[in-house]
């Protein structure tokens, strides 16, 4: 299964930005973004942020508040404040054995690292990866991540997987079979997700009284080091 499924990628794969590159604070980036955030939306801002800090050194320069400003709009703003975490501690210790120790990076993330970035034998296993897995009952190889990802995300869909264009409907034995919906991702309009988001964009405009914004918010924003309560007045972390 691996040779067809390769052979689908070589005429087939989407040409990202950080698939031309084995550089592990780029691919870092890239997995963070892609944990929440769609392809599509990420392509941009991925640019964007590598070239405003190429190095993990780069960014363990910035200020947090430039960091989470940068990633205004990506949602999921702890994500920035994590991956700042990891550059300084990169910066200062240079790329740990164990890559789950930096803040932000389960064994996913980690995973991907040490494949796409460093060449090691191991195959990360994502949402679209695991189904693909489940749905064919092989195992497949480390070399193979890159186009499982990609057929997991363009042809062997959750729902209703395109079987008439799969490299791999000779041999899977799930071919032409369809999941249960999975469950639907929690609103975010009037959610607290929604509410975060709005009042650390408020924030981020101009340091607010506590009694100006929504208290419960920023107590949360607080705990997760997004913005700092000093004398009554929240602002973004100036460190
Ligand atoms: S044949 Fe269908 S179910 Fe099987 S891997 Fe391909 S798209 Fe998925």
């Amino acid at each position: 299964m691996d040779e067809a499924l390769l052979a689908w990628f070589d005429r087939e794969s989407r040409d990202l930005p950080w698939r031309r590159t084995r550089d592990a604070y780029a691919i870092l980036v890239s997995e963070v973004m892609l944990q929440q955030t769609q392809v599509e939306r990420v392509v941009p801002r991925y640019e964007r942020w590598i070239d405003r800090w190429p190095t993990a050194e780069a960014l363990a320069a910035a200020s947090s508040a430039d960091v989470i400003v940068e990633w205004q709009g990506l949602g999921y703003n702890r994500r920035a404040i994590s991956l700042h975490r990891a550059a300084k501690h990169v910066a200062e210790h240079g790329w740990p054995a164990d890559l789950t120790v930096l803040p932000g990076v389960g064994p996913y993330t980690a995973a991907a690292v040490r494949n796409f970035a460093l060449g090691e034998d191991v195959l990360p296993r994502d949402v679209n990866v695991e189904r693909v897995e489940r749905r064919t009952g092989h195992v497949f190889s480390a070399s193979a991540a890159q186009a499982l990802m990609d057929l997991g995300a363009t042809v062997c869909l959750a729902r209703i997987p395109r079987c008439s264009e799969c490299p791999l409907a000779a041999e899977c034995p799930s071919v032409g079979t369809r999941d249960e919906p999975a469950r639907k991702q929690s609103r975010f309009e009037g959610s607290f997700r929604q509410r975060r988001a709005a009042t650390l964009r408020a924030v981020a405009q101009a340091p607010r009284r506590v009694s100006e914004v929504d208290p419960e918010v920023v107590r949360s924003l607080a705990t997760d080091g997004l913005v700092v309560i000093e004398d009554d007045v929240v602002a973004l972390p100036t460190y």
